[in-house]
């Protein structure tokens, strides 16, 4: 069976198109600049790549070429070999808290939760409508990011705030990078062998979030109401005192959506670097003994620190502790500080393996009493998997 995963952004559309029988890519691409000047594309597939200039008015001229694209580069020979198409979706409040066939109610709540996430449930929604139009008989799943913390107690989702922001409003925490930490957790299943484990799920990446698990479910994530929470990101500052954004706001004549962007886009590494949001640039700059940068990247390591010792305590141990992502999975100076401040909880790692990137590896030694490993993420394939999993079980095949 062949599935397309797709993860359709404001301007952008990614797609794998993967052979189930043997889980292999036949192909994969990105459609970027949409409805910007200079929009392109390139498709990767049989080990060529193609890319391309082209005007992409909106996303159904993206998944039009798409399509053309892979009969015209022969990737398939008839449309018809799109058994499924799975779609990344962003925010299904708390009432999806598993994978769904999409339906047009399905369709109306991403529309109706919206203010949740403004800039990812209408992208979301173009993508299924352009999809919808092309093939509308092939069957089509959302897989949602905020899916997977459904599992979360009221004690883990709750703000300590009046209880009607969350009765009347929906104010609670929601956690993202879903379908990562769930990819990772079935990947521990599968190297330990047993579904009964707890384990510490570092998604960290431009973007990040770490998400505490026990028993293959969702027991706490660090991000919430929005991804703006949490540990400190690229662009993204994290917790704050919630006390500053009035206090900048009147000192910088600003409006309150003017300090979230501050807090979204100008925060994190780029923030107090003063420099980049690329952990890549911090590094360097710390070799050059740069002092904000050196701050930037102790406070992120810290922050991950905290949290995992956070989520150690709240799990009353833990098996394994994953590091993930664009951060997690290259950079073997920040797993290694990570690693070394976690040492009094008896984690030891092979520094020879830490070197490696971009791989699976297991970074623990045999004498550690927490297993410690990479793992490359994949929502792309969990999306492929949920998809044909729902056509089987549903009978939409
Ligand atoms: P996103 O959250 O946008 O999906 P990714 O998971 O792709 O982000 O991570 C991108 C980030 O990963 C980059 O901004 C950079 O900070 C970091 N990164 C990628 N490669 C390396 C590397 N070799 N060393 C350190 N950091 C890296």
């Amino acid at each position: 069976m062949k599935i397309m995963s797709i993860n359709a952004g404001s301007s952008s559309l990614k797609f794998c198109l993967f052979n189930m029988d043997n889980e292999s890519v036949i192909a994969s691409g990105l459609f970027e600049r949409i409805g910007i000047e200079k929009s392109n594309y390139y498709i990767k597939y049989n080990g060529e790549k193609i890319e391309q200039e082209v005007e992409l008015t909106n996303h159904s001229d993206a998944v039009k070429i798409l399509l053309e694209k892979l009969i015209d580069l022969a990737i398939i020979k008839s449309l018809n070999e799109i058994d499924g198409i799975g779609h990344r979706l962003v925010h299904g409040k708390d009432k999806y808290k598993n994978s769904v066939i999409i339906t047009d109610e399905v369709i109306k709540d991403l529309e109706n939760f919206k203010e949740f996430a403004p800039l990812h449930n209408p992208a979301n929604v173009l993508g299924i409508k352009a999809f919808k139009n092309v093939l509308p008989d092939v069957p089509m799943i959302g897989v949602f990011d905020t899916a997977f913390h459904q599992t979360m107690s009221e004690e883990a989702y709750l703000y300590p705030v009046p209880y009607k922001w969350y009765t009347d409003y929906g104010v609670r925490k929601y956690g993202f990078h879903g379908t990562s930490h769930r990819y990772m957790s079935l990947c521990m299943k599968e190297i330990l062998g047993k579904e009964d484990f707890k384990m510490i799920s570092c998604h960290i990446g431009n973007g990040g979030s770490l998400a505490a698990i026990k028993n293959m479910k969702c027991i706490d994530t660090s991000m919430g109401f929005t991804p703006l929470a949490g540990i400190m990101m690229g662009t993204r500052s994290g917790e704050i005192d919630s006390s500053i954004i009035p206090y900048v706001m009147e000192k910088e004549g600003k409006n309150a959506s003017e300090i979230i962007n501050d807090l979204n886009k100008n925060s994190g590494l780029l923030g107090m670097s003063e420099y980049s949001n690329d952990m890549r640039d911090i590094l360097a700059k710390c070799e050059e003994q740069d002092k904000k940068a050196i701050n930037a990247k102790n406070k992120y390591v810290r922050r991950i620190v905290d949290y995992i010792a956070q989520y150690y305590v709240l799990l009353g141990g833990v098996d394994a502790i994953v590091f993930t992502a664009g951060v997690g999975e290259n950079s073997s100076p920040i797993r290694r500080e990570i690693c070394e401040k976690l040492a009094c909880l008896g984690i030891k790692i092979d520094l020879d393996a830490n070197n490696k990137h971009g791989e699976f590896v297991k970074l623990s030694t045999d004498d550690s009493k927490i297993a410690v490993y990479v793992i490359p993420t994949n929502e792309e394939l969990l999306i492929a998997r949920d998809t044909i999993s729902l056509i089987n079980r549903t009978g939409l095949n």
